[in-house]
């Protein structure tokens, strides 16, 4: 029997707003460097007595999260209280949402190799995220009360995926959203995007969902596509073998590459959810929405697809460069300016995802944080194109550009980077080539003539890269045909 897996994630967010979500403790972020149980107040450490009130912010940028997931806003939400004893929750339960929800019944388009893809979104809420646990080698545990009560969205999808690659492209799909909304940078080791996995298998051609289970705190892309795959063959094998699945929550061991059960079938009613009588419902005003609407920015794969319809960049490039907002930015503005001056935005696009992502990569630096700026970049740009500099050379220029800001006719000049159109300095260069190679000459000569892109290679490296390489390979060839007897 073929079988098909059943995928539907649930992704906890945390939304880096200034204050918390029921109290005025500020939200910092998870680096280890602010003093454990320095953000807190009573009412993020449940002392008798106190009340929650909600983060204006939080809610603002979660209808704002629900509107970019095509979501409708439930026009009045109720908070609601989720029950269970753990020691990083002090009050004993969490405060979150349950009946009626911020926001319910979206989708999220992805792209995969065999094409786009809808998954829907059954509800995305607002919650609260726990303390920290310190778990410690002695067998006792620390507990650090600055998370506790920084806002959380909860996003659930719809059994609607049916492949590892499905589930990659909608976590990162996801992820760059939520890092353009500006709701969080998308850290996993920081902990602000974590990932629970619902996974069933059925015979192919079946409609009825099979039991499922549900992986818990999966905090990184790897861990959670092994998990998934990992858990899909589990299920197959278990069937196959006429077994049946049981419902349950699974951990997983990393290094083991393993799922492992953690505790049997949880019921909903476990929570034993109710309203929170400690806040009011929240009635969403529709001109609210409609202005929170209006702040919706374009979304990656809407801008992935305006770059390469507007500018014709290829899917690949176009990718990449959305995958960060200001990059897609300073492509644009680069483009722009380049346009006008008859060069490629296709052109600026390699610069960018080629060179100038390995100057800051290699500096660990953003591309806000860069020295070169779209007019920076467009004169380089057009220092090729005039011949002034080889491709070879204007790598050279731009790392200096990168290193001091400098324009690039200022570190062209000071490096004497010009390259040689003097067609006697550069003949001569092809002759002292042509000397010291004997061997690929006469290889050459005898019929070999891929021997001519080394002698080009030899002539740019005695030109320390200022040769014109066209020019260059002209010269040559006639140069080597002189050498026939
Ligand atoms: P719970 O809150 O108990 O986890 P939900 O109904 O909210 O239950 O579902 C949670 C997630 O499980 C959703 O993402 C949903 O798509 C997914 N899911 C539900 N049933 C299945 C199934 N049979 N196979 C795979 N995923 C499922
Ligand atoms: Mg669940
Ligand atoms: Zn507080």
């Amino acid at each position: 029997m073929e079988y098909e897996a059943v995928i539907g994630l649930e992704v906890h967010a945390q939304i880096h707003t200034r204050a918390k979500m029921y109290c005025a403790c500020p939200v910092v972020p998870d680096t280890g460097d602010v003093p454990p149980n320095t953000q807190v107040c009573p009412v993020c450490l449940a002392l008798p007595g106190t009340l929650p009130v909600v983060n204006r912010r939080a809610v603002e940028l979660g209808i704002m999260t629900g509107l970019a997931l095509n979501c409708t806003i439930n026009p009045v939400n109720v908070f609601a209280r989720k029950s269970y004893f753990y020691p990083d929750l002090p009050k004993g339960y969490q405060i979150s949402q349950y009946e009626l929800p911020l926001a319910v019944n979206g989708a999220l388009e992805i792209e995969t190799a065999s094409g786009v893809r809808r998954i829907g979104i059954i509800r995305a809420h607002l919650e609260e995220d726990t303390a920290k646990l310190y778990h410690q080698e002695d067998g006792t545990a620390l507990v650090d009360f600055n998370r506790a009560g920084v806002p959380l969205i909860e996003i659930v999808s719809a059994p609607d995926m049916h492949t590892v690659e499905e589930v990659q492209a909608y976590a990162t799909t996801l992820r760059e959203l939520l890092i353009y909304l500006g709701i969080n940078a998308g850290d996993m080791e920081k902990g602000e995007m974590r990932f629970e996995a619902n996974v069933s298998v059925r015979p192919v051609g079946t409609a009825t969902l099979g039991t499922r289970t549900e992986i818990k705190n999966l905090n990184s892309f790897r861990a959670l596509a092994a998990s998934v795959a990992y858990e899909i063959e589990r299920q197959k094998a278990v069937l196959e073998d006429g077994g049946v699945i049981v419902q349950q929550t699974l951990g997983w061991d990393e290094a083991a590459g393993k799922t492992y059960p953690q505790r049997s079938k949880e019921y909903a009613h476990d929570y034993r959810y109710f309203p929170e009588p400690d806040i009011p419902p929240l009635e969403m005003a529709p001109d609210w929405v409609a202005a929170l609407h209006a702040r919706v920015p374009e979304l990656p794969l809407a801008k992935k697809r305006r770059l390469m319809h507007d500018y014709g960049i290829r899917p690949y490039d176009a990718a990449l460069l959305v995958s960060d907002r200001r990059v897609a930015d300073y492509f644009e503005a680069t483009a722009t300016l380049a346009r006008a001056r008859d060069i490629a935005p296709q052109d600026v696009a390699n610069w960018i995802t080629g060179e100038l992502f390995r100057l800051l990569n290699a500096a660990a630096l953003s591309i806000d944080a860069c020295k070169i700026t779209p007019r920076h970049l467009l004169e380089l740009l057009m220092r090729v194109q005039q011949g002034t500099v080889s491709v070879t050379a204007a790598k050279t220029v731009l790392a200096a550009m990168h290193e001091t800001g400098e324009f690039p006719d200022a570190v062209i000049e000071r490096l004497g980077l010009a390259q040689i159109s003097d067609a006697a300095a550069l003949v001569a260069l092809v002759q002292k080539v042509i000397a010291d190679n004997p061997e690929q000459v006469q290889q050459y000569l005898r019929g070999k003539t891929n021997v001519l892109g080394w002698l080009v290679g030899q002539v740019m490296q005695a030109s320390k890269g200022k040769a014109n390489p066209q020019e260059t390979r002209t010269l040559l060839q006639q140069a080597l045909e002189q050498q026939r007897p």
